[in-house]
């Protein structure tokens, strides 16, 4: 149902980093239910075209290279209330303003290298996930 999945991302540096399972774990104990999981890497263009809301802010060109400066590993979770639940459970953008027992309070570098993504709304939950994923890879 619309209201009841989010697309996240464990981003580069945070995979090169051997975070990912750490942070699978999390998001299974605070009760998401992995739907569809891979690890790959995605070009520059691919990239712009997932952040093309960010196109017009000074950090676009810097995102784009950095998620795609390595591999990801993209995934959809479901849970009641999945997108605003996994906003709190990553914390805020900034790490040095993320809650303490957050995702990027924990895993975190900057900014920028901010470890996760996550969705900010029902609407566009639904169009990345089918930005990385087939009906056919979500279980
Ligand atoms: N970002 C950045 N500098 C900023 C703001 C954002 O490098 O000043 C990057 C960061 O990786 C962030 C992504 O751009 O996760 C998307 O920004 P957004 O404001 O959507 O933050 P999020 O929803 O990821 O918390
Ligand atoms: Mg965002």
């Amino acid at each position: 149902m619309a209201g009841n999945i989010t697309f996240t991302m464990v981003k580069p540096e945070a995979v090169a980093n051997g975070h990912t399972g750490a942070i699978l774990a999390k998001i299974q104990e605070a009760g998401f239910r992995l739907v569809a999981l891979k690890k790959m890497k995605l070009s520059e263009e691919r990239a712009g075209i997932f952040y093309e809301v960010h196109n017009e802010r000074p950090f676009y060109g810097e995102l784009t290279e950095y998620m795609s400066s390595g591999p990801i590993v993209a995934m959809v979770l479901e849970k009641d209330n999945a997108v605003a639940d996994f906003r709190v459970l990553i914390g805020a953008t900034d790490p040095s303003e993320a809650a303490e027992g957050t995702i990027r309070k924990a895993f975190a570098e900057s900014k920028a290298k901010n470890a996760v993504h996550g969705s900010d709304s029902d609407e566009n939950a639904q169009i990345e996930a089918g930005f990385f994923f087939s009906d056919l890879e979500r279980f």
